[in-house]
């Protein structure tokens, strides 16, 4: 039997001629690929994706920058950690400053000094998500399906209205009313100039009918080609610029039959790479990953949008997610949560009053090399900012590293007896472990 370690050849970095010559200034290489535990190939695998402000080995895990920051880190802090890339919100900065502001800044890296790559999201999660008021999740819990296809959350005002040629939305900052399509979102996307941006498309939620999802799919689709039709007629028109590469969004919910109608027909079309987006359940997220990861071309890299807790993780590598995202780092260091090998825990409990020991025994990050949970505990109880820093630093160099671990693993060939020693610590150490 083979033996975990033996793993196929790297492929061949199989470039067709590209439909547009610019492409070829973005590129992805599969290197080592995952071996099941009997040996036989599987979905998972290292690769490498070049983009004009350098490359990123995947598995990665990309930070979150919404608004063209990682919340509370310095950028220098942000690559010192780890991070190789930073994903921004198309949705957010074209309302605030306006994409032209980071136009004129010579694009999102430069206006935030940030020199590695960058993503943006198309901003069609946020314009129709904030739009219904429902919190559209990837890992939402499943609710009632037979919902009607309009439902706005309780005590919502429903914000955004979807036509098939785009979507009109109210902004959830002063009210003011807006129109994003495909050839709107991907102007916008040149304008704030990530080096990898998403197509625009219709994000839907579990509670919508398959009726509408089929319907649904089908203007994703249409947006898809007017995307890359905008995106090409942009890229000559600002010839000056660096190639921005753009991936399709896959949706289908969690729909087999769908999702890999999406993944043939987007996979057909000359995108760089792909997104892996919507509604999903958690305990589907591996299964509809591999689908997607089975129909798409092996040779484009594959990012699944938003996850939320460590095993998706292992789940989203293991069935050929190549990067993806997760805004809680950052987000539960403000409530003064902190990860450790052994599961999420909360700083403001008493027993840590006077622990001089750093967040998690053995970590190498700024914060626990040089500062004590009992000094950050007292930094969160005065209400001092510096607490968010120091703890986001900490989590955000957490999930990095552990998806850096899992690259080497998978090169290394150790990749499932890793995962099974990871994942045993970190929820067997946490009666009630917390996601993220
Ligand atoms: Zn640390």
């Amino acid at each position: 039997m083979s033996s975990l370690s033996e793993t196929q050849a790297p492929a061949a970095a199989v470039q067709a001629t590209p439909a547009h010559p610019r492409q070829s200034d973005f590129s992805f290489e599969v290197g080592t690929r995952l071996s099941n535990a009997d040996g036989s190939p599987a979905l998972g695998r290292t690769g490498v994706i070049r983009t004009p402000h350098g490359d990123i080995k995947t598995p990665a895990f990309i930070a979150v920058g919404t608004k063209a920051t990682v919340k509370a880190i310095l950028p220098e802090a942000v690559a010192e950690l780890g991070a190789q890339a930073v994903l921004a919100n198309a949705y957010h900065l074209y309302l605030q400053p306006g994409s032209e502001l980071l136009d004129a800044a010579g694009g999102l890296g430069k206006f935030m000094n940030w020199p590695l790559p960058t993503f943006t999201d198309s901003g069609g999660f946020q314009v129709m998500s904030l739009g219904s008021g429902f919190k559209k999740v990837i890992d939402m819990k499943s609710v009632d399906q037979s919902g009607p296809d309009d439902a706005v959350a309780p005590g919502k005002e429903r914000l955004a209205n979807v036509d098939d040629d785009g979507v009109w939305f109210k902004s959830h900052l002063d009210g003011s009313k807006h129109r994003f399509s495909p050839e709107i979102s991907m102007r916008v996307q040149h304008e704030i100039g990530a080096d990898i941006m998403f197509a625009f498309d219709e994000l839907t939620t579990l509670q919508n009918s398959r009726g509408y999802q089929v319907e649904s799919l089908e203007r994703t689709r249409l947006w898809a080609e007017r995307c890359i039709t905008e995106h090409f007629r942009l890229t000559d028109q600002r010839a000056g610029k660096e190639y921005q590469a753009l991936f399709g969004v896959i949706q289908g919910a969690q729909y087999e039959d769908l999702r890999r109608k999406a993944c043939q027909d987007l996979g057909a079309m000359e995108f760089d790479g792909f997104g892996i987006g919507g509604a999903l359940e958690k305990e589907n997220l591996g299964t509809i990953v591999g689908w997607c990861s089975q129909e798409l071309p092996e040779n484009k890299p594959r990012h699944l949008l938003g996850i939320s807790e460590p095993d998706d993780i292992f789940t989203a590598i293991e069935n050929g997610a190549d990067t993806f995202d997760c805004v809680s780092p950052t987000r539960v260091a403000r409530n003064s949560a902190f990860y450790t090998p052994h599961g999420r825990f909360n700083l403001s409990g008493s027993r840590y009053k006077s622990d001089f020991t750093p967040l998690a025994e053995g970590c190498e990050c700024y914060t626990c090399t040089n500062y004590t949970r009992a000094y950050i505990q007292h930094l969160y109880k005065s209400k001092e900012i510096l607490s968010h820093t120091l703890i986001s630093i900490h989590n955000e160099y957490f999930v990095v590293k552990m998806v850096d671990d899992a690259r080497q693993a998978i090169e290394d060939g150790t990749f499932h007896e890793m995962k099974a020693r990871v994942m045993a610590e970190y929820y067997a150490g946490n009666p009630d472990p917390q996601g993220l």
